[in-house]
């Protein structure tokens, strides 16, 4: 773990580099180091103690939670050493994911802000430098504090919690569907379009052998993994399903045997918006699921609902998924 004490009075801002294609140059095989990529980059340094750490070098779809939960010890310790702000870069491909497993996590005041590139350094335009930049000064600026774990891409702020990456190549491949991003870059500052709420934070995990599978509803899908999801040894089970949370009546029959011995949270595929609640009473519907045991995600997104129902079990909280699906206001408070 890093000791550097600050001499100097210069805010500090620590940055750890995962990886990804803001790492990479893609015509020579191989990743560049975040220090030797990011300590180049002199707008960077500008009145700032910057600290640049290399903590793993993958690709983001190799990234893993055990992986993050040493990125937020990291993160954590950078704020004991004095740091106003924490940058971390990683791949875009799980950076959402990523963004909202720390977020659950994270119970600093100082801002963590994740970012990475869609366009390796040698390509035309490359904007990692611009996203690494827009990142440390959305980190270092005070009205970022208490906002959680934030996301800076192509000159936007979204919060974990909303954000998605919703186009494959884009250079605006992330945006935060229904909610919009909660700021955005003006003249190289952060300008926010709400203001910070309330904030429910989730203990560390205890234990972090456990696994959640995550099934994709699709057109006449046959059930063969449904029926071995309990005899695979999976903890809980996430549902991506039609809609506002609908399945097949086959799917709607295994549901109701798995909800017996593990939950089970139903998200809706479709990207955006919120699973029902008390619109239709057909087999296979929210209601009927509901009825069978299921927990509707609300607006959490499938992937989203992997990650949290995965903390809870950690921390012995996974039957009380429901709840903390209204506490982070994902659902809405029963009346
Ligand atoms: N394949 C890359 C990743 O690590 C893509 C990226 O960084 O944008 O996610």
């Amino acid at each position: 773990m890093p000791q550097k004490l600050n001499h100097t009075t210069l805010p500090i801002l620590a940055i750890g580099a995962l990886g990804g294609t803001v790492s990479m140059r893609a015509t020579q095989p191989g990743t560049k180091a975040g220090e030797a990529l990011f300590s180049g980059m002199v707008q960077l340094h500008e009145g700032l103690d910057v600290r640049i750490e290399t903590l793993c070098l993958v690709p983001s779809a190799s990234l893993c939670f055990n992986l993050l939960l040493e990125v937020l010890i990291w993160a954590q310790d950078q704020v004991k050493l004095g740091a106003q702000g924490i940058v971390i870069t990683q791949g875009t491909d799980t950076l959402e994911e990523s963004a909202f497993f720390l977020d659950l996590l994270w119970n600093a005041d100082v801002p963590l802000v994740l970012t990475g590139a869609m366009r390796s350094s040698d390509q035309p335009s490359p904007d990692g430098p611009a996203n690494l930049l827009d990142a440390s000064r959305v980190a270092l600026d005070t009205h970022s504090r208490k906002r959680g774990v934030l996301v800076v891409m192509n000159a936007q702020i979204h919060q974990a919690q909303h954000v998605r990456k919703c186009s494959s190549m884009a250079l605006e491949a992330f945006s935060s569907p229904l909610f919009g991003p909660a700021g955005v870059m003006i003249e190289h500052r952060a300008c926010y379009l709400r203001k910070a709420c309330a904030r429910t934070v989730l203990p560390i995990p205890r234990s972090i052998h456990h696994k959640v599978a995550l099934l994709q509803a699709s057109l006449s899908a046959d059930t063969v993994l449904l029926e071995h999801v309990l005899a695979l040894g999976y903890d809980a089970l996430v549902v991506s399903a039609f809609g506002a949370g609908n399945v097949s009546v086959e799917w709607a029959d295994l549901i109701d045997q798995i909800t017996t011995e593990i939950p089970v949270l139903v998200g809706t595929r479709t990207g955006s918006g919120s699973t029902a609640e008390a619109s239709c009473g057909f087999i296979g519907s929210e209601l009927d699921l509901t009825d069978r045991g299921a927990v509707m995600c609300g607006l959490l997104c499938p992937y989203k609902a992997r990650i949290l129902i995965w903390l809870l079990i950690g921390s012995g909280l996974g039957r009380e998924v429901g709840k903390h699906l209204q506490r982070l206001g994902f659902k809405a408070a029963e009346t």
